[in-house]
């Protein structure tokens, strides 16, 4: 049992956090049929062409500001109800033009929903954007620019997410530029469809602090010591990885050869309800499938901290928390 733990997450896509209750009376609302995307309580999904099919069949649903505020809110009461205290919700200002509300007023939602959350529970949070790989290097500037002129406080971060396949980081680093100018903390999802090779190009170009996903690491012996040395955090989402058919199951799963090789690595859901999991269940297999003492899982909820993209102050309440 884990539900005595504090916990933290630092890898979530909000969309893909939409509770598929919130989702069904989103549906209603909008008299949007999604019924060949949620069946049960359940998204489905068998590919990964059909999985981005759904995801995006069940972001339709979300349409204005209070949408999104709600949406944010519901996902982050969720969170509180197990114990989290930070929460990092990876979001992406294109979506918001993308569904014709317009990025301003899709953040504008999102950070009504974060104030009300954390109203209600004290839990904190903050905003990661993210560019797309498979939109292009131009798309990925446009996002990068827009966080560094919104000015917004509860925007701290910013990642490269999308298609791994698609060009190299090195095409992507005016980008990271861009952010780091701004103050933001640097994360690039790497080492989940790609080999080891992905993590590493993303060392050599950007070498951001955190690694989004970076498990496929475990493909190169002189990798795994670099991440050690550099004391580069990975945020490990092992429901995702199982459910994408990353590794076969989760005894070849290598969140724990990574951890005892000195890499730091922290627990995540990725895009909780559409990978059947949920951050309350990650930590339970920390325990109960990789075997993690309370004391180890604390260390890495301690990682997360360390590594999250804020302020020092809000850090330093985040470790009295604990
Ligand atoms: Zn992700």
């Amino acid at each position: 049992m884990t539900s005595h733990l504090k916990k933290v997450e630092l890898h979530c896509h909000l969309e893909g956090a939409a509770p598929p209750e919130l989702t069904l009376a989103q549906a209603r609302k909008y008299n949007i049929d999604i019924s060949a995307y949620l069946k049960d309580g359940a998204y489905v999904w068998h590919d990964f062409a059909s999985f981005l099919e759904c995801y995006d069949k069940i972001s339709e649903v979300y349409k204005t500001a209070e949408d999104y505020a709600l949406l944010t809110e519901t996902y982050l009461a969720e969170l509180a109800d197990i114990g989290t205290i930070y929460s990092e919700l990876i979001v992406s200002p294109d979506h918001g033009k993308r569904i014709g509300l317009g990025a301003d007023a899709y953040i504008e939602g999102v950070c009504e929903g974060i104030r009300r959350a954390k109203a209600v529970s004290g839990i904190e949070a903050r905003l990661i954007v993210t560019g797309e790989r498979h939109f292009g290097p131009e798309s990925v500037i446009g996002a990068a620019e827009y966080a560094a002129k919104a000015g917004n406080p509860l925007i701290t971060g910013f990642n490269l997410a999308g298609e791994e396949r698609m060009g190299r980081v090195a095409d992507y680093a005016r980008a990271f530029d861009i952010a780091r100018d701004a103050g933001f903390g640097l994360t690039i999802h790497a080492g989940e469809v790609c080999g080891a090779f992905s993590v590493a190009d993303a060392l050599d170009a950007v070498r951001p602090a955190r690694i989004g996903h970076g498990v496929r690491a475990i493909e190169d012996a002189d990798l795994i010591k670099r991440l050690a040395d550099l004391g580069t955090v990975l945020e490990v989402c092992p429901g995702s990885n199982i459910a994408l058919k990353v590794f076969p199951d989760f005894q070849s799963h290598p969140v724990r050869a990574l951890k005892q090789a000195g890499v730091r690595v922290t627990i995540s859901s990725d895009d909780p309800p559409f990978f059947h999991t949920s951050l309350e269940r990650e930590y339970e297999l920390a325990s109960d499938v990789f075997g993690f003492s309370d004391a180890e899982i604390d260390e890495m909820t301690r990682t997360g901290i360390e590594a999250a993209f804020v302020d020092e102050a809000t850090r330093q309440a985040l470790f009295a928390r604990l």
